[in-house]
């Protein structure tokens, strides 16, 4: 065993990424003992790579030994976009099960008492009914773009009931919608939709150019806000009982097109330009709805009404205004 916990301590793995940082700017922001903040005398620790390197299972013990935390929220992950997914299936599968095996193990070795692990949409079958929900992640194969990013994020499902069925540990997981909100990736090579249109739109705007979105702007997604899915993150912590996942999303009637992303965006930023449509680009899936019932049903049983999703808008010119404080740092 690597040591006795506190159950005050909760330690963050990817503390210093998209969601990681939305966590830890509610914690830092909210009232110490209100619904979303820490608790009188808890701890709260975020970890990022140089600090310890979760591949390597001794680091990884040695920073449990260190912290003896009584939670988790394990979100590190080697994350890619859809070319490096491709070009990498390995390495996405290698270090996704390195680090997810290191941070199972090291908690139950130290007896932490509650962890929360996160997959994605993509680990749902490629072939399957929408919307999704929870039951109908192991229905068959993810699509092949990133298949061994997928399938190790599929394992944490397995591993969890694993740990539960044979020690009684209670380790879940979490399945997010896209993310977006301050500190997202912005290289433009490699970004998700929202943050590539807002570092195209801001060059558009710097060089007096059209700005081009990708495809007709047709295609519906649903998009959380890094700090509202940081605040179901706490909920999740606190109040979810179960093994199996849940999806953390807005509801299905939340979707919104690329082209409302796009103009939602030119507002925010204040651009006046020309905006084209590159239909020659690949769209991707008209749609592809997540169920958020279960999510909605277990806040009202256990009261928390309070939640509310910020309004797609106004998360939008937030992150857009942390874009532009950051430009320099943010669009590397
Ligand atoms: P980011 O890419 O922004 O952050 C990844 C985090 O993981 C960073 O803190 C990084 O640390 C850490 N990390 C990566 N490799 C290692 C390693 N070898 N050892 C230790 N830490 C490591 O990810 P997000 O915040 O966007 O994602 C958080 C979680 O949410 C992930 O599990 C992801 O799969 C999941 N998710 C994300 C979605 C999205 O739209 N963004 C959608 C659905 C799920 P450092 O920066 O210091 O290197």
């Amino acid at each position: 065993p690597v040591s006795a916990t506190s159950d005050n301590v909760v330690l963050v793995t990817g503390g210093s990424g998209l969601v990681g940082s939305a966590l830890q700017h509610l914690i830092f922001s909210e009232p110490i003992g209100s619904s979303y903040g820490r608790k009188e005398g808890e701890e709260w620790v975020f970890l990022s790579s140089p600090e310890c390197d979760l591949r390597n299972i001794t680091q990884t013990q040695e920073v449990f030994r260190k912290y003896k935390p009584g939670k988790v929220i394990h979100l590190a992950a080697k994350v890619g976009g859809l070319f490096a997914n491709m070009s990498s299936q390995h390495t996405f599968l290698r270090d996704n099960l390195l680090m997810n095996d290191s941070v199972l193990q090291a908690s139950h070795e130290s007896k932490v008492n509650k962890l929360v692990s996160c997959l994605s949409t993509c680990v749902f079958p490629d072939q399957v009914t929408y919307p999704l929900t929870e039951e109908k992640i192991h229905l068959g194969p993810p699509h092949s773009s990133n298949f061994g990013y997928s399938h190790a994020k599929r394992l944490i499902d397995i591993q969890n009931h694993a740990y539960h069925d044979q020690f009684g540990d209670q380790y879940t997981s979490v399945i997010p919608t896209n993310v977006f909100g301050p500190g997202d990736n912005y290289d433009l090579k490699d970004a998700h939709v929202i943050p590539g249109l807002i570092h195209k739109c801001y060059l558009a705007k710097q060089n007096e150019t059209p700005f081009v979105v990708s495809g007709s702007g047709k295609p519906l997604r649903q998009f959380i806000y890094s700090r509202d899915l940081a605040k179901l993150f706490i909920w999740v912590l606190r109040e979810y009982k179960e093994i199996d996942p849940i999806i953390l999303s807005v509801g299905e009637e939340d979707e919104v097109s690329i082209r409302e992303v796009a103009d939602a965006i030119i507002e925010s930023m204040g651009f006046t330009g020309p905006v084209e449509y590159d239909t020659s680009k690949a769209d991707g899936q008209y749609r592809k709805p997540a169920s958020n019932a279960k999510l909605t049903r277990l806040m009202r049983e256990s009261g928390s009404e309070d939640f509310h999703f910020t309004p797609f808008k106004i998360a939008l010119k937030e992150s857009v205004d942390w874009f532009l404080e950051n430009y320099q740092s943010a669009a590397r």
